[in-house]
């Protein structure tokens, strides 16, 4: 299927409440363009410069996620356009976020990453961490970012039990969290290979990359 008949095939099958995050790290833009034209604007990808670059040539109503792990001295880059930061993992970051916010006289929207995983590899906070960042004096004096929600990955695995405790997991942690910080209302979880678990379990966005765009090359 072509990238705009898979975009029209999700938001078909996606519930209503289900923001589709489209992520185009390493395509070209005329891929992204083809899904534009298709309707979507909301793209994600995991590096600074390459998003960078692609806002600059592509259409201003684009809305752009970042959904990878960042340095915190490369905040200012995305600081003027960002849309949503998906991978906040401490409070450290966050401050760099809303200085940089403050320069351009915006809010920066965050997601704290939860790991529920079991890779090392995977980046990310545990709940009670989430806990201290939202419950700090230092966040709530914050007046250029706000935390509207939580991220997180499930292990890369055929094994859809444990997919499935991973993302039921974090609807608890977040269900739990939203009882004390209600502007807690998104719920990033689910990719190409997961998503379907994920939003039988409560995601309410997912970041769907290869299934739209075909696989990625890396070299
Ligand atoms: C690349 C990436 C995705 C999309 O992965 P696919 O398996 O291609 O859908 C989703 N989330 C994050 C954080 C990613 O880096």
């Amino acid at each position: 299927m072509s990238i705009s008949e898979n975009i029209k095939k999700y938001r078909a099958e996606l519930p209503e409440n289900v923001k589709l995050v489209a992520i185009s790290k390493t395509k070209p833009n005329e891929d992204i363009l083809e899904a534009y034209e298709a309707g979507q604007r909301i793209f994600g990808e995991n590096k600074i410069q390459e998003m960078t670059d692609k806002w600059e040539a592509l259409p201003k109503d684009i809305e752009w996620h970042m959904v990878g792990h960042v340095q915190r001295n490369k905040v200012k880059y995305m600081a003027p356009f960002v849309g949503l930061i998906h991978a906040v993992d401490s409070l450290k970051l966050l401050k760099e976020i809303n200085k940089q916010a403050k320069k351009h006289e915006r809010v920066i929207k965050c997601l704290l990453q939860i790991k529920i995983a079991e890779e090392d590899s995977k980046f990310g906070i545990s709940a009670e961490e989430a806990e201290e960042i939202l419950a700090s004096e230092a966040y709530q004096k914050m007046k250029n970012t706000q935390v509207i929600g939580l991220m997180g990955m499930a292990t890369f695995t055929e094994d859809e039990k444990q997919v499935s405790g991973e993302f039921q997991y974090l609807k608890k942690v977040f269900d739990k969290l939203k009882e004390n910080y209600p502007s807690l209302g998104e719920l990033s979880m689910g990719m190409s290979g997961d998503y379907n678990l994920a939003v039988a379990n409560g995601s309410n966005m997912v970041r769907i990359g290869s299934n739209i765009f075909g696989e990625r090359n890396y070299n």
